[in-house]
């Protein structure tokens, strides 16, 4: 027998994948109307105030004539309340438990949101990520969506219904609630925007969208006003923290348009989507950091094929998100093996390199936890050599040595002190004049909504 759809993803362990479910874009019923995805993150529902504004802005969609979904994260910090209160019962929550806990406090905005729309006149149902047929893969607290079985939200829009979708959050293929990781609502409403044929997918937050740089750190960012998926990849990837980096994968691979905007105002955003003709004249379209960083080196590793399959096999096994790589040349057989982590993860990491320092016979490892990363972001990199040595150059000028650098084609990451990230990134935003560049991308994306 054929395995099912979702069966077949269950043991694919690369990107989430609809692919399997979805080989063409969906359509939607002949004759219904544009379908718009709304996702709200926690700020843009932190009380009742705000979530009677979602509800106002749904309804607005709905009566400019299209059908809606809103997807909602918990309200404001509860998620964190909740894990909080979790760490207080029990020092090492169990994690089928800890999905239960956490999966309450999109539920509760859910519902809420919709009580607030029927105030409003219109009909709205709120669904838990099960009952909106989310599924997905078995790993608590971190699981990824396989398949999703959208009819019951295509019967609530055909019956002219406002739908609202728990974010962050699905059944697994063992019939248990699962949760998706942190910041997982962007994931359930791109991933839902692919699934239903969604014209586009709104991204409302606390910031007006994607700038040059952190405009914490640098008061002149700009915000941009198109970014490609594959920038905003780097970008989600290098610290850049308004998307969640699988979203962004999701988007890509099924060309899910995304705008990124402010729940606080009625200004046009961020919009997210293929490489157009019109990016050719920015080279650099920002400047992201990570400051959380540390620096894991494995020392005197014997030079022989296999250790660095098994260093970073475990750290795989264990779910480590390793970044960069680096391995010196071999001096008397053996080499140094350096990588970098999130901090959050060192402590994670520990017992299991000193049992890998065992296994391949390295002579110690140690951890460097005052590091931090700079990365200079833009596809025009690509067709513009000297990008490197400017920003190389530039970093040197501002007296900040460089520790690991790794490149891809429109990235350029460096790892530096941590004290100096701030600084670095005022000094690449200055060097390459992004306050004042890319004239080209404010002219603002076709399909460009109010
Ligand atoms: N509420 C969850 C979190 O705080 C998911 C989300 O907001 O996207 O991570
Ligand atoms: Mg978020």
């Amino acid at each position: 027998m054929e395995p099912t759809p979702a069966e077949q993803s269950s043991v694919d362990t690369g990107y989430e994948s609809l692919a399997r479910v979805m080989s063409d874009k969906p359509t939607r019923p002949a004759g219904s109307r544009p379908l718009l995805v709304m996702k709200f993150g926690g700020t843009s529902v932190a009380d009742a105030g705000r979530i009677r504004r979602v509800a106002q802005r749904a309804v607005a969609a709905c009566d400019a004539g299209s059908d809606v979904v809103v997807v909602a994260s918990a309200m404001g910090k509860s998620t964190d309340q909740l894990m909080d209160l979790a760490r207080e019962v029990s020092p090492l929550p169990n994690e089928r438990e800890l999905d239960m806990l956490l999966s309450t406090g999109e539920r509760i905005s859910c519902a809420l949101i919709a009580m607030a729309i029927h105030d409003l006149g219109h009909v709205a149902v709120s669904l838990t990520g099960s009952q909106a047929g989310i599924v997905t893969t078995n790993e608590h607290t971190n699981a990824k969506i396989v398949e999703i079985r959208g009819h019951r939200i295509d019967e609530a829009l055909a019956a002219g219904h406002i739908v609202l979708v728990a974010g962050f959050q699905g059944v697994s293929l063992d019939k248990n609630v699962t949760t998706l990781g942190r910041g997982g609502s962007d994931t359930t409403a791109v991933a839902l925007a692919a699934a239903l044929g969604a014209d586009a997918c709104e991204i409302y937050t606390d910031v007006d969208g994607v700038f040059t740089a952190d405009p914490r750190i640098v008061p002149d960012a700009r915000k941009l006003h198109f970014v490609s998926f594959e920038e905003m990849l780097e970008m989600a990837a290098s610290g850049a923290r308004v998307l969640m980096l699988r979203s962004v994968e999701f988007a890509r691979n099924y060309d899910v348009p995304l705008h990124v905007r402010s729940s606080f105002n009625d200004e046009p955003g961020t919009w997210i989507g293929k490489a157009d003709e019109r990016m050719e004249n920015a080279i650099i379209s920002g400047v992201t950091h990570d400051a959380a960083q540390a620096r894991i080196t494995v020392g005197e590793v014997p030079d022989r094929p296999g250790s660095a399959a098994t260093i970073f096999g475990a750290c795989a096994e264990l779910g480590i998100n390793v970044d960069m790589i680096l391995q010196t040349p071999a001096v008397n057989g053996v080499t140094d093996v350096a990588f970098t982590l999130p901090s959050g993860d060192v402590e994670k990491a520990g017992p299991v390199l000193d049992r890998i320092v065992e296994q391949v016979g390295a002579a110690m490892w140690r951890c460097d936890q005052g590091v931090g990363i700079v990365s200079l972001v833009g596809a025009g990199m690509k067709t513009h050599p000297g990008i490197a040595a400017k920003m190389f150059a530039s970093l040197a000028d501002d007296g900040i040595n460089m520790q690991m650098i790794s490149t891809s084609p429109i990235k350029i990451s460096c790892v530096i002190p941590e004290e100096q990230v701030e600084t670095a990134v005022r000094c690449l935003h200055a060097a390459f004049d992004l306050a004042a560049t890319s004239e080209l991308r404010d002219h603002g994306h076709a399909g460009t909504t109010s």
